[in-house]
């Protein structure tokens, strides 16, 4: 593994906000906790931060439903709304080095690639969604028989949202931007391990001139504060990512209270499809992307590498030198590609399924351990000769362990890579357009990648298939998910 050698390139930060924003207001939690969010380079506290629970959710959730059903939000204009949001990306653009910062401070994601990748997109996210909000109308429809009929599209009401902690900011903005742009008003909780982009961000929203209680930001744990913004009676629908296994109970908690509807972006064990006649190197080079990216944490990564059994030899022994040329080290320094893992518990995690690995009859070709002493960081590995009854391709690992597996024919690669219970994503790579389109078609997934892997756009709908979610976000299709359709019917002539 390569270690970085380079300088800090630390610019100034401070933790301002530290508390829940509720009602437009920065506050304690109502039980006066607090807990601790980490540096995951070092596992040291940086700060403590207010820890929501019930009693948070509620106090935000009353908020969220003034504002919704006294105004201002979806009574105001809709051009409004989206000046507002404009500001805000104009904000976060201003503010960008100190965003990108706080990021990677709480998260551990290189700093180059948070402030060249995602604040922007951030910004992007916004703009885009602030031109949504002034093109949102129904229909005209028409009926059998006499009547006037056409449809209103209306905001849905208060919107609970819950985030995870692998991508803090993006996860933010997928869920507020659309929200915002429907006229909805929020109760937005962040994931537990990062709670400090969501409040920064919060305060922005605040600058920009968002009536009080339209965005509330509550921190705290899943299990409380955000079981009681899923199972909540006011809220009138609930947006969620995060692992399958809490989608379940949020769908649960959904249903048992008052059957709000639930959209669900959940967990992934994507195939990366290498053919016969596919650029070597450009695959070798994406393969690798797609599934060390973000530390391995993301939900699409490319965790089941099926290579055609003509260029498997080769390929492995690139991935390999790819691999063990990765730069790990403080993800403050340049040049850095790979920081340390969010926290002890996925860091544990991880280095168990690599052991699983090496006990099952995978080859290791690099990489199987921790690096350093400090932190949460793991050295780039990669097995091959994975065979698809083998744990580490099965599970979601969500670290950076790479598992190639073999393949022949292109029907056999398909059934494969079907073979789960997931359908996020899935690559594909090959330079015949039949070949291509074959694979685009008979794979089951929310987004298939062809010759490129996480291109990902304001624009582009993201979600799915199977036990990966219910539903899209980013795109026209995020709309969808926060508004309610009103069929209105007239005659045309009163008798
Ligand atoms: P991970 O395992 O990656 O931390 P989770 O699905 O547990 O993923 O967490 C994603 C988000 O879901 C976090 O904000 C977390 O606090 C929240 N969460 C976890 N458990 C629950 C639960 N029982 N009810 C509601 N939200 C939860």
């Amino acid at each position: 593994t390569a270690v970085a050698t380079e300088e800090l390139i630390i610019p100034p930060v401070q933790i301002s906000h530290t508390q829940h924003l509720i009602n437009g207001k920065f506050v304690d939690a109502a039980s006066g906790k607090k807990f601790p969010t980490y540096d995951p380079r070092t596992g040291e506290v940086i700060a403590h931060v207010a820890e929501g629970d019930a009693e948070d959710i509620n106090r935000a959730v009353a908020a969220a439903r003034k504002a919704f059903d006294e105004g201002p939000w979806p009574k105001m204009g809709a051009y409004e709304r989206s000046r507002i949001l404009l500001r805000v990306a104009d904000l976060v653009e201003k503010n960008s080095e100190e965003l990108a910062a706080l990021e990677t401070w709480n998260n551990g994601k290189p700093y180059e690639q948070a402030l060249t990748a995602e604040v922007p997109m951030l910004a992007r996210l916004f703009h885009y969604y602030a031109g949504w909000a002034d093109k949102i109308h129904g229909l005209t429809v028409p009926a059998d028989g006499p009547y006037h009929v056409q449809t209103l599209h209306e905001p849905i009401g208060v919107a609970g949202q819950i985030i995870p902690w692998n991508f803090p900011l993006l996860m933010f903005a997928w869920k507020v931007g659309p929200a915002l742009a429907c006229g909805n008003t929020i109760v937005l909780k962040s994931a537990e391990q990062t709670p400090l982009t969501a409040l920064y961000v919060a305060k922005l929203f605040q600058e920009a001139g968002l009536p009080p209680g339209v965005l509330n930001v509550v921190s705290g744990d899943g299990p409380t504060a955000g079981a009681a913004l899923a199972s909540h009676m006011d809220v009138d629908k609930v947006a969620f990512t995060g692992s399958t296994d809490t989608g379940k109970i949020i769908l649960e908690l959904a249903a048992r209270s008052n059957l709000k509807p639930v959209t669900l972006e959940l967990g992934g064990k994507s195939p990366f499809i290498i053919c016969e006649d596919a650029d070597i190197d450009h695959a070798v080079e994406l393969a690798h992307f797609a599934l060390f990216f973000n530390q391995g944490q993301c939900c699409c990564a490319g965790s089941r590498t099926f290579v055609h059994e003509r260029v498997y030899d080769e390929f492995i022994e690139k991935a390999k030198a790819r691999a063990v040329k990765r730069v790990v080290g403080d993800p403050f320094k340049k040049g850095v590609e790979q920081g340390p893992q969010i926290d002890n518990e996925q860091f544990e995690k991880v280095l168990r399924y690599i052991r699983a690995g090496i006990d099952s009859d995978a080859t290791l070709e690099c990489g199987g351990g921790r690096l350093g002493s400090k932190g949460y960081f793991i050295q780039p590995t990669v097995f091959s000769n994975v065979k698809d009854d083998m744990l580490i391709a099965k599970d979601e690992i969500f670290g950076p362990v790479q598992s190639i597996l073999k393949f022949k024919e292109l029907d056999e690669v398909v059934r494969r890579a079907n073979a789960t219970r997931y359908g996020l994503a899935a690559g594909v790579f090959t330079k015949n357009i039949d070949t291509a389109n074959y694979l685009t078609r008979a794979l089951r997934a929310g987004t298939v990648w062809v010759n490129c892997f996480d291109v990902f756009d304001a624009a582009i709908p993201f979600g799915g298939y199977k036990m990966s979610g219910i539903g899209r976000e980013k795109g026209i299709y995020s709309l969808h998910n926060y508004l309610q359709v009103k069929a209105v019917v007239t005659p045309l002539k009163n008798p």
